[in-house]
């Protein structure tokens, strides 16, 4: 007989199920240990060698996330998003030729262009939500990879995973993803032919705003991955064990903050399209945003918890808005069950796509009426 597959928010909500066979305990101890035994042949039978590289608690980590990912050649934790996703450009070679999203995670496009362009990679942005631009931007044979951010901060632009797939791979190149906003599940790129998926673990994964983590997954396991293995190992940007099982707690809840917070989102950017203080809303779930029709194929469940709003009355407009808001909290990140109002255009400085009359809202799980009622305050106190 076979046994029907569970679905991931099964699976994520018993962090696959592992039982401790000592103790029977549902909840799996945290392995803290830094070292271990060598056998009498001075084998490692356990196959633990050093807390650097081996953790338990962080394999299981690890485990859920391949899960939800649908990562066939596992997941790897990462000390935050940042070293995460650095360890891919680190993975490459001096000379190599990237393409990038323009609009992208701001410390991320500002680490390229200073550190790795010091190391040697070249680097082009392109609006890659254009896929003809991207396909101009990418040279056979010379470019090594394409990395691309979608819905993309902090403009939720969306890009094309497959097509852009298909652009890299016929180019020679690697598709890399960070799906930080859409989470694994909205979207799991790897199912459409990306090859690597970053995530910033500190943001949705987790949930609570109280862990600063990476990861990147893995469709193939081969001599690219084994690269990104060695440079996580040999600079020991690992997640220690604690913040590896506060991640897997986080998890276990994915599913059911991810629902809430979308259709809170979506909720919003209706209500908020309609406001008279409020010029324009950023989100893809609305059927006037340019991504709409790729989000709907590609996003599953919902659009994501992330929107920006363009408020009238410009930047001075904006930025009093966020000074009156009670229930949302004014801070960055996102992705928490709580709700944060953020002005970007101060944080991202010069180069950034970001209108200085955008808002970024992270939409968290507190009842939506009172979230509505607190940004309608703030947009008519932040006008008078
Ligand atoms: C926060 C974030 C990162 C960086 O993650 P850290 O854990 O802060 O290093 C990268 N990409 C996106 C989309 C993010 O939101």
């Amino acid at each position: 007989m076979t046994k029907r597959p569970l679905h991931p928010r099964s699976l994520a909500a018993q962090a696959m199920g592992k039982i401790d066979p000592l103790t029977k305990a549902v909840v799996p101890p945290i392995h803290v240990s830094t070292t271990y035994i060598r056998d009498e042949d001075n084998a490692y039978s356990s196959g633990f060698i050093y807390g650097r590289p081996d953790n338990e608690t962080v394999h299981e980590a690890q485990a859920v996330l391949a899960m939800l990912e649908e990562a066939k050649a596992g997941a790897l934790l990462f000390s935050s998003g940042m070293a995460a996703a650095t360890a891919v450009f680190q993975a490459l070679s001096p000379g190599d030729h990237v393409v990038a999203s323009k609009v992208m995670y701001w410390a991320l496009r500002s680490w390229l262009l200073t550190e790795a362009t010091r190391w040697g990679l070249k680097i082009d942005f392109v609006e890659s939500d254009d896929l003809d631009k991207l396909k101009a931007a990418v040279k056979p044979g010379v470019t090594k990879l394409v990395w691309i951010e979608t819905p993309s901060n902090p403009l939720w632009t969306i890009t094309d995973i497959a097509a852009a797939a298909e652009i890299a791979h016929a180019a020679g190149a690697r598709l890399a993803v960070d799906s930080t906003c859409a989470s694994p599940v909205h979207t799991r790129p790897l199912t459409l032919g990306a090859d690597i998926v970053m995530h910033a673990a500190t943001k949705v994964l987790n949930g609570h705003s109280d862990v600063i983590a990476g990861a990147l997954c893995a469709r193939q396991d081969d001599e690219f991955w084994a690269r990104i293995k060695t440079v996580r190992k040999g600079q020991g940007g690992i997640l220690g064990p604690f913040e590896a099982y506060l991640l897997m707690r986080g998890m276990r809840t994915l599913h059911v903050r991810q629902e809430r917070q979308s259709a809170s989102a979506m909720a919003l950017a209706q209500k908020l399209a309609a406001h008279p203080l409020v010029s324009r809303v950023l989100y893809p779930g609305l059927p006037q945003h340019p991504g709409h029709d790729i989000a709907a194929r590609q996003m599953e469940g919902g659009f994501g918890f992330m929107l920006s709003v363009q408020v009238t009355g410009g930047e001075a407009a904006a930025v009093a808005t966020a000074a009156h808001v009670e229930l949302y909290k004014r801070a960055t990140s996102l992705g928490g069950v709580e709700s944060l109002i953020e002005h970007r255009a101060s944080i991202e400085g010069a180069g950034s796509p970001c209108p200085p009359d955008l808002l970024r809202l992270s939409t968290g799980i507190e009842d939506v009426d009172d979230l509505f009622a607190d940004l309608d305050q703030a947009l008519k106190a932040g006008h008078r």
